[in-house]
């Protein structure tokens, strides 16, 4: 009827026309006809959907209306996402309770739960009727309600409500692993560990705030995007096959959120890139529905996972042009304006009648100065207490020291005096000669006192890839970093021990140098990977006379217990190429509870003493056991060194009994760098800052400075010389 304006003719109405069917009609008369059926008939439908059409948003608006909520109602929230492996059908359909602190829109709520903050629609809940809810809950609900009713407060209060939850979770007593498999760190603030060591700077949300209207930023994030795209999907892979490919592999953790803020910052890139919006503008990870939304950190660290070392080092390193000025990549903009503001006054010269020995370097004006900075007037205090306690040639004891101390202070008071002298009235440098006490004439003579350091162990492979992507830098570049902040004591590099444990970024030509020596060994996070052809490019590399050491091998418990086993079968075959007169560098690392490691250092005592004889030369890196260790291991191996890094900073009670029990002969410091820096945010480490080390162990073990230098360089070359 609708189509034709009549009824449809039937076989029957062929045969036998039908009763009372007009067909004295004019061609005229039955176009009219056939108009007016057809308009009306339209009508007749039209009236009738709107009907059909109110009853059913009446109905639906029935319903809709028991499902409005208010902020502080408690909730449960409909939970269908599936666990791999796990049957989904015994379990409770239902999350929570949870609270209603936010409406986004009409049906669009902001649900708070015990760990986690969601953004959810309103058919995924329904309300909590329980007569006793948790007590947290409770708390929350009287919190948000004082703010519902003083408004004023309202707005500054419900920004750091929201966030809470997020920090609360990352930050609790739960250790989370780092997904990059080269780094698999575990620890309780994975955020902000993946910050430091793993996403770029162009993503991070809160000390950007000035660059997110800026069109060019945002495309940099964009474009850092799309290369996402194309090393994971392939060559022509769109941003938009990045959002498939993760929804569809499931990649993503259960129970990530996203703080409020990210929605803004997602909605600007969005708009520069030209990509579509998501519906409602509102931006989701389950599923993902923006490529923005892959800015994410969770996202993004997992998307990093899989990518290979230099790519990811190449992903690091967008933007950074960008967001730091180049001379100070390595630094938190938010830390590097604090450093500024309480920089020390920098001394521009200063003079040293005192006489000098071949072992404090002597830089003239013409520049032989290590460091590009003038020493600061509290590093001129450090350095003259070292040098006078060098001088001096044997250890003190307590009072000596004090007094020593006390005369330096007051010998630094006119050098102090004088460099406010020199600054203010300037001299200048070259033409005014000084006569000294031999009556000699000297020029003003810049001096950088500086002290010799052995750093025992560091990685130069992992240093440039982090720093430069590949592995073609060099020690000495590595050495030529610009540090900042500056290390707090100048020291020169006279050697140290560069570690290969990593069997794909062995070192193709072994450099000719006596200064640094090369340890050749697998990392004992990296023994699940291990094969046959491994074994012999170690083997291999061993017979070489440059190598000097073979580590670090060891056991790390900081990984999957499922592994632990596999390590200690590994370490037990490695220690079969260990010779004598090569030191074994050990890696022994307890679970990430544990503070002093003590069953796996007992642990691996056991493994070596089956394998080795007691003059074997060991080196156990990074040492933090207890004083029994110290004695344990001697005891068994009188050969043992111990090497302390800066985790000396945060040692026990028992680990700085077991410092002190070190006797000077058995000693070595390290850095490991590029790792082991405190604090954090200080992204690679280098050698140059073991004098931070040696400086804590100075005051542990009640030495001076300089000794600790020396007997730790002697140490260093007598072992692997
Ligand atoms: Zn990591
Ligand atoms: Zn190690
Ligand atoms: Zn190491």
């Amino acid at each position: 009827m609708l189509m034709l304006g009549r009824e449809v003719n039937q076989p029957v109405d062929l045969l036998y026309s039908v009763p009372g069917a007009k067909t004295d009609e004019s061609q005229d008369e039955y176009v009219m006809r056939l108009r007016d059926a057809i308009t009306s008939a339209h009508e007749i439908a039209r009236n009738t959907l709107k009907t059909t059409q109110n009853t059913m948003k009446r109905d639906y608006d029935v319903r809709i209306l028991e499902r409005e909520y208010k902020i502080g109602d408690l909730v449960y929230v409909l939970d269908t996402a599936k666990i791999k492996g796990r049957a989904k059908k015994l379990d409770p359909p239902w999350k929570g309770p949870g609270l209603v602190c936010e409406k986004l829109s009409s049906y669009v709520y902001k649900i708070k739960l015990q760990k986690s903050v969601l953004t959810i629609n309103h058919d995924r809940l329904k309300p909590c009727k329980d007569r006793e809810v948790p007590p947290w809950l409770k708390q929350c609900q009287h919190r948000l309600q004082d703010e519902v009713n003083t408004p004023m407060q309202q707005q500054h209060a419900q920004q750091p409500e929201a966030d809470q939850p997020e920090v609360k979770h990352y930050e609790g007593n739960k250790h989370s692993t780092c997904p990059i498999p080269t780094c698999g760190e575990s620890t309780k603030k994975l955020k902000h560990h993946c910050w430091v060591y793993h996403l770029p700077y162009i993503f991070k949300d809160l000390p950007l705030d000035k660059f997110e209207k800026e069109p060019s930023f945002q495309k940099l994030r964009g474009e850092a995007i799309q290369k996402l795209a194309w090393w994971i999907v392939g060559q022509r892979a769109t941003v938009y096959d990045l959002v498939r490919y993760v929804n569809s592999n499931n990649i993503l953790p259960r129970n990530c959120t996203m703080m409020q803020r990210c929605q803004d910052q997602m909605r600007n890139v969005t708009a520069v890139m030209n990509w579509y919006p998501p519906a409602e503008d509102i931006y989701t990870m389950y599923p993902v529905n923006s490529p923005a939304v892959l800015m994410q950190w969770r996202i993004l660290i997992t998307l990093l996972a899989q990518l290979s070392p230099a790519r990811r080092a190449e992903f690091r390193r967008i933007g950074c042009d960008f967001v730091l000025p180049p001379m100070a990549r390595q630094q938190s903009p938010v830390k590097r304006k604090a450093e500024t503001a309480v920089k020390v006054p920098v001394a521009k010269s200063y003079k040293s009648s005192r006489p000098t020995e071949g072992r404090i370097n002597l830089a003239n004006q013409s520049g032989r100065a290590r460091e590009n900075k003038p020493p600061t007037v509290s590093t001129v205090v450090k350095t003259l207490t070292n040098l006078q306690n060098q001088l001096a040639g044997k250890p003190l004891d307590a009072r000596e020291i004090l007094n020593r101390k006390r005369q330096s202070r007051d010998s630094s008071r006119p050098v102090d005096t004088k460099n406010r002298k020199t600054e203010s009235h300037p001299v200048p440098q070259v033409s005014n000669p000084v006569v000294d006490k031999n009556n000699n004439v000297n020029r003003i003579q810049k001096v950088t006192l500086v002290s010799e350091a052995f750093d025992s162990h560091f990685h130069l492979d992992r240093a440039s890839i982090l720093l430069t992507g590949s592995l073609e830098m060099s020690v000495e570049q590595y050495l030529q970093e610009k540090l900042i902040p500056q290390p707090d004591i100048a020291v020169e590099m006279i050697g140290g021990v560069l570690v290969y444990c990593d069997p794909d970024t062995y070192p193709q030509v072994l450099p000719d140098t006596s200064k640094w020596k090369i340890a050749i060994g697998l990392h004992p996070k990296a023994a699940p990977y291990f094969n046959n052809d491994q074994f012999m490019a170690m083997q291999e590399a061993l017979t070489d006379m440059r190598v000097s050491a073979l580590g670090e091998i060891g056991l790390d418990r900081t990984v999957n217990p499922i592994h632990w086993m596999s390590q200690e079968k590994i370490l037990d075959k490695l220690l079969g190429l260990a010779s004598p007169n090569k030191p074994v560098i050990l890696h022994l690392r307890g679970q990430a509870t544990e503070t002093m490691s003590d069953a796996v250092y007992t642990r691996a005592l056991e493994i070596v003493q089956n394998k080795c004889e007691p003059e074997q030369k060991i080196h156990l890196h990074c040492f933090h056991g207890s004083a029994r260790q110290v004695e344990t291991w001697r005891r068994a191996f009188p050969n043992t060194y111990f090497s302390f890094s800066l985790k000396v900073k945060n040692f026990h009670e028992d680990q700085i009994m077991a410092a002190r029990n070190v006797p000077n002969h058995r000693i070595l410091i390290e850095t490991d760098s590029p790792y082991c820096t405190i604090p954090s945010d200080i992204r690679i480490n280098n050698p140059r800052r073991i004098g931070q080390v040696a400086m804590i162990l100075a005051g542990i073990r009640s030495q001076p400075v300089a000794e600790i230098f020396a007997v730790t360089r002697d140490n260093g070359k007598s072992l692997y010389g």
